[in-house]
């Protein structure tokens, strides 16, 4: 019996298929100017190193973070200091941080099964954040209910939880977006503690109870699920949807990518082995189609935030230029609120600014495709941190990140609420 189940654990968590990342190091690359931005990305694109760009160079000053793997090492090394790059190794091996990871994740297994708990301080699979969704309704039912809104590439359910108070009225709502992209585990992580956050609260907070008078909240903690289950199956650092590229053996689309609005232009890759690969058309990816039906469908969203992270921004649209949106003013003020809602609790800055030039220019992304749909206040946060442990960011880090977040979205949220 012990057999068949530790066989079957194996087979389970498909552990055997994960891809290892032993001696691959993640580079900081310091640009100070248009010339060296130009060098990097010649680096970046060389098919042959198979770098991987976590973080673009977004202005002078703030440096890219490139993950070399480790056969490319001493070229990717030799290049930059052939070139007079400026670098350091940010992690010396990236696959120790994973282990790390793994056996703090395995560690909590065994303590939530003998404690029968869901600990918000630890991350988890998907099975066990919808899990916890269900045990949000269940000690709420007058609040909180889930709703399925469609269905992922592989079948698996595209799962929200709503907060409302207005016993089946269409009233005015916001979305809460989280893990869009796979491997950034701090938003799924940081959704669903909110979730817990806004139920507990409600009748005992002023703002959130007020919130929840006027107004629904749709959360929906992870976007792509089928991505996220890879990271935890197969590759940690998977970031695209799981979906099937006719004519390549490349799979998965860039769904923060894969928005209907201005589809295909600046900042995306029509080539389905890039990390922004923007897929066949607009809509192709079933999660983006399922939230997109269901949010015209509605009709009355006031407010869309997605979560992603890393580097510590809040940002608003636009994304595909760089031109001023029409209510920029307005937004970078709340922005500039949230900033500073969130850095109260423990000090930590955000920057605020449009997406296109606070990170990089990015077509068919989530919040462009919002406020062309007539959803004003619409937000992208990038978490912590800002480059030390990236996507890895350790499990205790969960609550504090999770914490501030709140008092920013709690900022936004009340901002809405008096201004609809
Ligand atoms: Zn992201």
């Amino acid at each position: 019996m012990k057999w068949i189940l530790f066989f079957g654990a194996l087979i389970g968590s498909g552990i055997c298929d994960r891809e290892t990342f032993s001696g691959h190091q993640v580079f900081r690359i310091n640009v100070r100017n248009g010339d060296e931005i130009s060098k990097l990305n010649r680096l970046v694109n060389s098919d042959n190193l198979k770098l991987d760009l976590w973080k673009s160079p977004s202005a002078v000053g703030h440096p890219a973070d490139v993950l070399v793997p480790s056969f490319s090492l001493r070229e990717v090394k030799s290049f930059l200091e052939d070139h007079g790059l400026e670098y350091l190794v940010a992690v010396e091996d990236l696959q120790t941080v994973l282990d790390n990871e793994d056996q703090q994740m395995q560690h909590n297994v065994r303590q939530e099964l003998s404690s029968n708990c869901f600990n918000y301080g630890a991350y988890h699979t998907l099975e066990a954040i919808h899990n916890e969704m269900d045990n949000i309704v269940k000690c709420y039912p007058h609040l909180a209910s889930t709703v399925e809104i469609g269905h992922s590439f592989e079948n698996r359910s595209m799962y929200v939880l709503k907060f409302s108070t207005g016993e089946g009225r269409q009233r005015p709502a916001i979305w809460l977006n989280a893990g869009i992209h796979a491997r950034e585990w701090i938003s799924p992580a940081t959704a669903i503690w909110t979730a817990k956050k806004i139920a507990c609260d409600y009748g005992k907070d002023q703002a959130i109870t007020s919130i929840l008078k006027k107004m629904d909240i749709f959360l929906l903690p992870v976007a792509n699920p089928d991505g996220y289950v890879y990271t935890h199956t197969h590759n940690r650092l998977w970031r695209k949807t799981r979906s099937i590229n006719p004519g390549t053996t490349c799979i998965g689309t860039d769904p923060n990518r894969n928005w209907d609005s201005k589809f295909g232009e600046v900042g995306a890759s029509d080539n389905p082995c890039s990390e922004i690969y923007h897929g066949a058309h607009p809509n192709s990816e079933m999660e983006v189609k399922s939230v997109a039906d269901f949010i015209k469908n509605h009709g009355k969203f006031k407010c869309f935030i997605d979560l992603h992270n890393y580097g510590q921004l809040v940002m608003y649209p636009y994304g595909y230029t760089t031109e001023k949106a029409q209510d920029a003013d307005e937004l970078d003020m709340v922005a500039k609120n949230t900033a500073k809602a969130l850095a109260s609790l423990s000090g930590t800055q955000f920057r605020v600014g449009p997406i296109a030039t606070g990170i990089y220019r990015a077509s068919g992304n989530t919040v462009d495709w919002a406020y062309d749909n007539g959803i004003k206040y619409a937000f992208t946060f990038e978490l912590r941190d800002t480059g030390h442990y990236a996507f890895t960011l350790p499990a205790d880090q969960i609550i504090p990140t999770a914490q501030e977040t709140w008092l920013g979205l709690k900022t936004i949220m009340e901002y809405v609420q008096d201004n609809i």
